[in-house]
C-alpha cells in the first residue's frame, strides 16, 4: 500500500463527506493504493455515523472510535500503530488542510528520501488569537531543538512508515512530533508550504483555542 491518511476528528460531522470525497478523487487520480483512518475523538456529534457512511462507499476507508476525548496525539498514535501505508500522512478534518497536497508530500518521501515532512501554512487563515501564539511557540521551539521548521504544529505532515512505527506521543506531544522523531534519530525532516483554508464549518470552536 502506497499511502495511508491518518485524520482525527473531534465534532467534523459537517467535512467528512466532502473532505473523503476529495481525498478520493486525488488518490484516483494518481493510481495511489491507500486507506485513510479516521479516528473519532469523542465526537459528540454524528461524526461516526459520517465515517460509517464513507466505509459503505468505499472500503478504503475506515474508522477508529474512542468512547471518550483523549486529545488529538492519542488519536495519532492509535492510528500510527494501524498505519499500513509506506507513507503515512496526516491530515486534519476540518477541510483547512487541502488533500491536493498528497501527491507532492508523498514525492517528498519516496524520492527526495525526506523522513518526515511538514507543512507550512505559509499563509494562514486564523485569526491573530492563534497565530500569534503559534509564532511564539515555533520560535521557542526552534531554538530548543535547532530544527528550521516555521510551523511545527501543522496537521499536514507525511512520514515514512518506519518513522511512525517507531516514535510514541501522548498528551499535547503532537506539537513536537518533528523534535521527538528527530531525538530517535529520524532527523531528515523537510519542509514544504501548504495551501491552508479558512475554517468552513464549526466556528464555535475558536472558543477552544489550540495553536
Ligand atoms: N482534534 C481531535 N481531538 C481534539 C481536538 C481536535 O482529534 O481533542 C482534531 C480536530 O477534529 C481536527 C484536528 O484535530 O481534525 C485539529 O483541530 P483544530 O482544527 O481544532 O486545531 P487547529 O487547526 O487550530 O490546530
Ligand atoms: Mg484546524
Amino acid at each position: 500500500m502506497n499511502i495511508s491518511v491518518i485524520i482525527p476528528a473531534k465534532d467534523e460531522q459537517e467535512s467528512i463527506p466532502e473532505l473523503s470525497q476529495w481525498i478520493s478523487r486525488v488518490m484516483q487520480q494518481h493510481g495511489f493504493s491507500y486507506e485513510v483512518i479516521f479516528v473519532d475523538d469523542g465526537s459528540t456529534d454524528g461524526t461516526w455515523e459520517e465515517i460509517q457512511k464513507q466505509n459503505l462507499i468505499n472500503s478504503s476507508f475506515k474508522g477508529v472510535k474512542f468512547n471518550r476525548n483523549f486529545g488529538k496525539s492519542a488519536a495519532l498514535h492509535t492510528a500510527f500503530k494501524l498505519a499500513q501505508g509506506e507513507v503515512v500522512i496526516t491530515m486534519d478534518a476540518d477541510l483547512q488542510d487541502s488533500p491536493d497536497e498528497i501527491p507532492e508530500l508523498y514525492r517528498l518521501i519516496k524520492e527526495e528520501g525526506f523522513q518526515l515532512v511538514s507543512g507550512w501554512k505559509k499563509k494562514r487563515h486564523d485569526p491573530i488569537s492563534k497565530t500569534l501564539p503559534s509564532k511564539f511557540f515555533n520560535y521557542v521551539t526552534r531554538k530548543i531543538s535547532g530544527i528550521h521548521l516555521h510551523d511545527f504544529n501543522c496537521g499536514l505532515k507525511a512520514y515514512r512508515q518506519e518513522v511512525v512505527k517507531n516514535i510514541t506521543i501522548y498528551g499535547e506531544m503532537h506539537r513536537y512530533i518533528p523534535v521527538i522523531a528527530k531525538w530517535n534519530g529520524y532527523g531528515k525532516i523537510g519542509e514544504k508550504v501548504v495551501q491552508h483554508q479558512a475554517r468552513k464549518y464549526g466556528y464555535t470552536k475558536f472558543g477552544l483555542e489550540r495553536f
